[in-house]
């Protein structure tokens, strides 16, 4: 009896928590082609769905397949969250200088590709950033911290120091903190775009917080994407780009900052010096995959253009648009083919 009520317990949650999606979508007619869209707030940014419907994809599947999609980034964001106490990160970090931790899989293996990312950068990607987390949290009671605060916590920044077991991860240092800001957001875009090919879609946006996942076409074209300009308003874009298969990630010194006595304190942090790169206002990466790019735009903002074009060359079918602190826009040599109009 008692198993009847639970289970007809779920199901009301199941039909109740799927209207919520439905209240929030948003099928609309632009420029005649019909859409699905469905926007919601995870992993402390917006995220938006979007499927031109047409030919096998009606507004039932679209819609069905969004609700996947969403389950998926939940997931996610559940597994892998540095700011919620019972993520499994959160036990690797509260377990610093004690155990190491037994985690799934797909965690390891995202820790394992961190950790080879810090390789290839240089350092210049480092999931340990984190170790110096609250010295650079931009919450309301943010001070610019002392040089010595600064030296002292950067001790603490070594992706090398990891210890990755057969299926555990171990932080040998106290201190030690990994927090998955620079790469989580790029691999959920990824299997939000995962979900949606299993789904049968094979035209759609992802869009989470600004980065972005274009695959196939919308009214028989491509997908449009604006890269911001770093000064300007969010509507204010120095390039519009087509793309139809891969992301396109920006960094920039404007998304999450302070600015005390005409200085800009940001959150992308150089984990050479402990302090927020200083050489770029933006960097945009296109590449065929979001995790990629989302890596590669945090490492070459602290990198700086010189080091950072380099780095980018490595990597096929991948460009970058870099604007300096200077205000100069550089790009990689096959850039130009992104661009639009
Ligand atoms: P956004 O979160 O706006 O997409 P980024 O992709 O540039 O920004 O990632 C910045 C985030 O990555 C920071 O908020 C922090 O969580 C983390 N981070 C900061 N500095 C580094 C670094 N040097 N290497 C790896 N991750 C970093
Ligand atoms: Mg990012």
């Amino acid at each position: 009896m008692k198993r009847r009520i639970l289970t007809l317990l779920f199901l009301l949650f199941i039909v109740f928590t799927g209207g919520m999606l439905l209240l929030r979508e948003n099928s609309r007619k632009s420029a005649n082609i019909e859409t699905v869209e469905v926007t919601r707030f995870l992993m402390g940014t917006s995220w938006t769905v979007k499927i031109p419907l047409g030919g096998e994809v009606n507004r039932e599947n679209a819609l069905r397949a969004t609700d996947s999609v969403f389950i998926e980034l939940d997931r996610i964001e559940d597994l892998m969250s540095e700011w919620r106490p019972e993520t499994a990160v959160s036990a690797i970090n509260s377990n610093a200088g004690l155990k190491p931790v037994k985690v799934p899989l797909e965690l390891f293996k995202l820790i394992e590709r961190s950790v080879e990312f810090g390789h290839l950068s240089q350092g210049a990607f480092d999931i340990t950033w984190k170790g110096m987390g609250p010295l650079w949290t931009f919450g309301q009671n943010f001070r610019v911290p002392g040089e010595d605060e600064i030296l002292e916590a950067v001790k603490r920044v070594d992706f090398s120091k990891i210890v990755m077991g057969q299926d555990s991860v171990f932080l040998p240092e106290r201190d030690m903190a990994i927090g998955l800001g620079g790469i989580a957001k790029g691999y959920a875009i990824d299997r939000a775009g995962e979900v949606l090919r299993e789904s049968g879609i094979t035209d759609f946006l992802v869009d989470g917080g600004g980065d972005i996942l274009a695959w196939g076409r919308i009214g028989g074209r491509q997908w449009l994407v604006g890269v911001r300009d770093p000064r300007g308003n969010r509507d204010e874009l120095i390039k519009k780009l087509s793309i139809s298969g891969g992301a396109v990630v920006t960094s920039g010194d404007y998304e999450r900052f302070k600015m005390v006595d005409g200085r800009r304190y940001h959150h992308i942090i150089d984990p050479r010096t402990g302090h927020p790169a200083d050489k770029c206002r933006s960097v945009t990466v296109f590449s065929p995959k979001a995790e990629t790019a989302d890596v590669l735009a945090t490492a070459v903002f602290v990198l700086g253009p010189e080091e950072g074009m380099k780095l980018i060359s490595q990597y096929e079918e991948t460009e970058a648009l870099i604007v300096e602190s200077n205000g100069e826009i550089l790009m990689s040599g096959g850039f130009d083919e992104l661009i639009t109009g």
